[in-house]
């Protein structure tokens, strides 16, 4: 074993290089700690990748809630709908299940919209601030997005939803006819409604993301070590970890940004962490059929979004529950290649195939906080739905709390210790 890395007090590893990781470690090495991220060669099935770009402040209601959860049976894959629960998983997804149930009450919810919202409000100017230091400040589109129904009586139980919902700092109004037509002229099947909101906003392109953020770091004199971090674990008191190269690194601050392997990871300090890997599906086009400035539509009857990227058509859907070894399912891959085909929109015939795990943590917060396994141990992950959105943010409330500042947030309802109870 190399033992490559001592602690000290200026030094920091980010384990994770994807948009949480990339985050929080370009504002450690803005706060001046020598910081170094560890993250395998290949970073393809990271979700900050595959995602549908869309940052969705108004995303304040948990997903844990009663409507959720009753809304389940009737979206079920089979019948056409968005969420998968393999039987071949149900040892992953059913603790998770019973957990998720725990946290639907009515005052659960409260109070995690409560925290939600503390984190989405500060959350676009966070990425206004990260993309303007990192002089990629077009890559942040505030144009809003669009849901749009296909009958009357979707579009009238969607509106209804949408209207009564919290959303944040973001308002909603009926889609003009204009804009109705703009999107009607874009696709085969007619659109019986849709609203636009005001105030969410979109990243350019993913690719550009991840390079504008890794060259800001680089220019920093921020340091990588390839490598998949294989063991986590706790020596005299302090975090410490392995890579499967063999490097033996430390640092007077480690932060577990691993997305959906974080569980993994915090298992090795003796954390027991109730995440679950929530598969999500993309196909994507080269198409520029489809109109640079149109914000992201959700296909609302569908559970699909469309997102025009710089590098592309991108269409994502489906929430399917299980552990890390699960395969994919081209099944997904096919109904969205359908509902493509069905609404007409400029997919080649073959377009890329992407599949990737939301982090998700049965509450549906995410987990940002300092571990109680060892001092210099903290972590930033279980963003599930909204990690692009709130990554900028989580960056810096995971700096000020490494670096002795107070966090802008309250981090108690973030914190790992609320799953003990
Ligand atoms: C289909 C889909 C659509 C989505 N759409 C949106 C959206 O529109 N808006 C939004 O806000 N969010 C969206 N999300 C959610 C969002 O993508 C995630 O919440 C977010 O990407 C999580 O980022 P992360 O950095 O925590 O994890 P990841 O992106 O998964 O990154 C984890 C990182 O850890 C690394 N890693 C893993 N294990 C190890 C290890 N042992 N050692 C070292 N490194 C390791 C990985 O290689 C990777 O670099 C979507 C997700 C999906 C799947």
């Amino acid at each position: 074993m190399r033992n490559q890395q001592q602690a000290s007090a200026d030094n920091a590893i980010v384990i994770g290089g994807g948009v949480v990781g990339l985050c929080c470690a370009l504002e450690l090495q803005r706060r001046g700690l020598r910081t170094t991220i560890v993250v395998p060669a290949d970073d393809r099935a990271a979700a900050s990748w595959g995602n549908a770009g869309h940052i969705a402040v108004e995303q304040v209601e948990p997903l844990a809630s009663r409507a959720t959860v009753l809304s389940f049976p009737r979206r079920l894959f089979w019948r056409g709908g968005p969420v998968s629960l393999p039987l071949g998983q149900i040892s992953a997804w059913l603790p998770f299940a019973l957990r998720l149930l725990g946290s639907t009450g009515t005052r659960r919810f409260e109070r995690g919209k409560a925290a939600l919202t503390t984190l989405l409000e500060p959350a676009l100017p966070a990425w206004r601030r990260t993309l303007a230091d990192a002089g990629a400040a077009d890559l942040l589109l505030e144009d809003g997005h669009f849901v749009v129904w296909e009958s009357q009586a979707s579009a009238a139980a969607g509106r209804a939803h949408w209207i009564s919902a919290d959303t944040g700092t973001t308002t909603i109004r009926d889609a003009t006819a204009d804009e109705l037509a703009r999107i009607a002229a874009l696709t085969r099947q007619p659109l019986a409604g849709g609203i636009r909101f005001d105030g969410s906003g979109q990243i350019a392109d993913l690719p550009e993301l991840g390079r504008a953020l890794r060259a800001r770091f680089a220019a920093l004199d921020g340091a990588w070590h390839s490598g998949k971090v294989s063991s986590l674990s706790v020596a005299d008191g302090a975090a410490r970890l392995v890579c499967d190269d063999g490097t033996a690194m430390t640092a007077g601050a480690i932060l577990v940004a691993a997305g959906a392997a974080s569980g993994g990871l915090m298992a090795g300090v003796g954390t027991a962490v109730p995440i679950i890997h929530e598969r999500g599906y993309h196909i994507q086009a080269a198409s520029s059929a489809w109109p640079a400035t149109m914000p992201p539509v959700v296909f609302e009857d569908r559970a699909m979004i469309v997102t025009r990227f710089r590098s592309g058509l991108r269409a994502a859907s489906f929430v399917e529950f299980g552990g890390p070894h699960a395969r994919p399912d081209p099944r997904k891959w096919e109904r969205l290649a359908q509902h493509a085909e069905a609404l007409g929109l400029p997919f080649d015939a073959a377009p890329s195939r992407w599949t990737g795990a939301r982090p998700t943590l049965p509450d549906y917060l995410p987990a940002i906080g300092r571990s109680t396994a060892a001092d210099n141990l903290f972590y930033a992950f279980g963003h599930q739905h909204l990690g692009l959105t709130l990554a900028a943010v989580t960056g810096e409330l995971a700096g000020a709390l490494i670096t002795g500042a107070a966090p802008a947030v309250a981090l108690a309802p973030f914190d790992l210790t609320r799953f003990r109870r």
